[in-house]
């Protein structure tokens, strides 16, 4: 068992569409523990195996509440048969961190799939189950959460979280320059002036090397 790193947009892996799966041996069972164990260690209620960089046809879905037993499913080489009805969700997903937007669904799903050992079952599902089948579902074609949006909010939604991949990235870079002007010139004070901004002190271009 192993937690794989999980793949953030816009890693264009996340775009690609799985093969459908032909071996059910011990590696593949492998696979599905450790997309498991990413899952719950996430913690997330889905995961696709391309999230882990790997191009295939498998996800993973445990719906289970904090305080119920856990229920995983596996789905290997799932069709979807019908959809019906609408519903709609706050989706988030685990290659988006921290983003989450209202999202509509089919509210019933049956869907045909089979599970580690190459068995096929069929299940109908509602509520969260159907979202979560549909979601993980996508990321087997490369569609992502944010695809389902109308353009003008798929364009704000991308905007916005743009901005603040932007504004990390520069609070990063400030960080990193303020660690860099302060630590020689603290090293040289003995610490007493700590706290104060580099740019604060008499000699302040003289500390920046
Ligand atoms: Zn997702």
């Amino acid at each position: 068992m192993a937690i794989r790193e999980i793949l953030e947009f816009p890693d264009p892996r996340l775009r690609e569409v799985g093969e459908p799966v032909t071996v059910f041996d011990d590696s593949l069972r492998q696979l599905v523990e450790d997309m498991a164990e990413t899952m719950y260690d996430a913690p997330g209620v889905g995961l696709a195996a391309p999230q882990i960089g790997v191009s295939k046809r498998i996800f993973v879905i445990d719906i289970a509440g904090e305080d119920e037993p856990s229920d995983l499913m596996v789905f290997i080489n799932p069709e979807i048969l019908s959809l019906d009805g609408t519903q709609q969700w706050e989706e988030g997903c685990l290659s988006f961190p921290g983003a989450t937007e209202t999202v509509k669904r089919a509210e019933h799903v049956r869907v045909r799939a089979q599970d580690a050992h190459g068995k096929a079952f069929e299940l109908e599902a509602d509520g969260l189950l159907a979202v979560a089948i549909q979601h993980e579902n996508d990321h087997l074609n490369g569609v992502l959460f944010f695809d389902h949006l109308p353009p003008d909010r798929r364009g704000a939604f991308l905007e916005e979280n743009r901005k603040e991949l932007a504004d990390m990235q520069r609070q990063a870079k400030a960080f990193l320059r303020d660690l860099r002007t302060r630590a020689p010139a603290d090293a040289r004070a003995g610490g007493e002036r700590a706290g104060k901004p580099p740019g604060t002190r008499p000699n302040g271009t003289r500390t920046r090397r």
